[in-house]
């Protein structure tokens, strides 16, 4: 008998972590992006190059595959949905359209009575000027920013006063929170009530962008419960099945809100790989194709660091300890600000 297919939209390094795991599980791979230069092509059985609107290449993966899911949120509702018509994709295309925009997303989320940030819907020009209320605060288009680009931080009226932005999209302005910490839960939904969820990790951003990720998270044991509870909550809400992150933000004054939800694998539980003995993109593979639910447990503690732009130069050239492990994103050019690999470093 042939093996099952995997097919996963999307070809950054998450696509190569899971269909590394995808592989483990005896699993046959497909790749599919838009993107000719996809990394996670040199990961999978195979790769398909399209744009995430040309009808017959989308037909063509949607008929070679038994299970599809994404690792990134960026895809077009309509494609989800026509693929969605030949194989069921999960995380359900619904969830996604939800999450993929930062309105619906945050909506939904006050709505389940779910605490976020303050935020206002910026349409034009005079909602911009008239929204001091909300400073400071960061402009984010509602759809496709990630890694902070499509933000802009106003610290002051002056800043809103001369702030010039294409309304050509749909921002949400979002008031600033005084941070004490940041934290995220991953949590891997199998069906009703039936979840796999990892302890809170901290993480530590540097110019918007993950640099520092470590478990255990140091916060105190309502906020690590809480952190937790609301998770199974999101995830249970939305009937969802795979992996997702819910990332927070706690102030000053120990209170929690939810920053976003990632409705996919996160850059935040690489660490997992090492130090649980089922990853976050195993037991994504595992409820996408309706393996097994095995018993996740953490193994050590760990910290990640991410490798970004030319870091990655000096660590190919480096010799490690048998407890750190090293991960080279294989991406054909090194830019600033790009995600290029990540080092873990379990306590033994
Ligand atoms: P992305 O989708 O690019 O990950 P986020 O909304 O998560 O965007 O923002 C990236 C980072 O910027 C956050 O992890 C946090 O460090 C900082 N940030 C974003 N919004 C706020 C806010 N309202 N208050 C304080 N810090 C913020
Ligand atoms: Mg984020």
């Amino acid at each position: 008998m042939s093996k099952p297919t995997i097919g996963i939209i999307g070809g950054g390094q998450l696509g190569s972590m899971l269909s590394t795991a995808a592989k483990n599980l005896n699993l046959k791979t497909i790749i599919i992006s838009d993107d000719e230069h996809a990394p996670a092509q040199f990961f999978a059985d195979e790769f398909i190059f399209c744009n995430y609107n040309d009808e017959l290449k989308i037909d063509e993966f949607s008929n070679k595959i038994d299970f599809v899911t994404y690792e990134f949120e960026n895809i077009p509702y309509e494609t989800l949905c026509k693929i969605d018509n030949i194989k069921k994709v999960n995380p359900r295309p619904s969830i996604n359209k939800i999450i993929q925009n930062r309105l619906s997303e945050k909506d939904f989320l006050n709505k389940n009575n779910i605490k976020t940030t303050s935020y206002i819907s910026v349409k034009n020009e005079s909602e911009l000027k008239s929204s001091q209320d909300f400073i400071p605060g960061i402009l984010k288009t509602c759809t496709l920013g990630y890694d902070g680009k499509g933000q802009y931080k106003i610290n002051n009226e002056e800043e809103l006063d001369n702030l010039k932005v294409n309304f050509e999209n749909h921002y949400i302005l979002e008031k600033l929170v005084k941070l004490k910490k940041e934290i995220s839960v991953i949590i891997t939904r199998f069906g009703k009530q039936k979840y796999e969820v990892y302890d809170p990790i901290e993480n530590v951003h540097e110019d918007q962008l993950l640099k520092y990720s470590k478990i255990p998270a140091e916060v105190n044991e309502v906020l690590f419960d809480k952190s937790k509870e609301w998770a199974k909550y999101i995830a249970e809400e939305l009937d969802y099945i795979g992996t997702m992150c819910v990332e927070y933000f706690i102030d000053k004054n120990d209170n929690l809100f939810v920053n976003e939800i990632a409705p996919r694998v996160h850059n935040s539980g690489h660490l997992t790989i090492n130090a649980y003995n089922v990853s976050q993109f195993e037991n994504h593979i595992r409820a996408v194709c309706g393996l097994d639910k095995v018993e996740t447990k953490k193994l050590h503690n760990a910290k990640m660091i991410n490798l970004i732009g030319e870091d990655i130069l000096v660590y190919r050239k480096k010799i490690f300890k048998d407890n750190e492990f090293f991960f080279d994103y294989k991406k054909n050019t090194v830019k600033k600000k790009r995600k290029m690999g990540h080092l873990t470093i379990i306590e033994k």
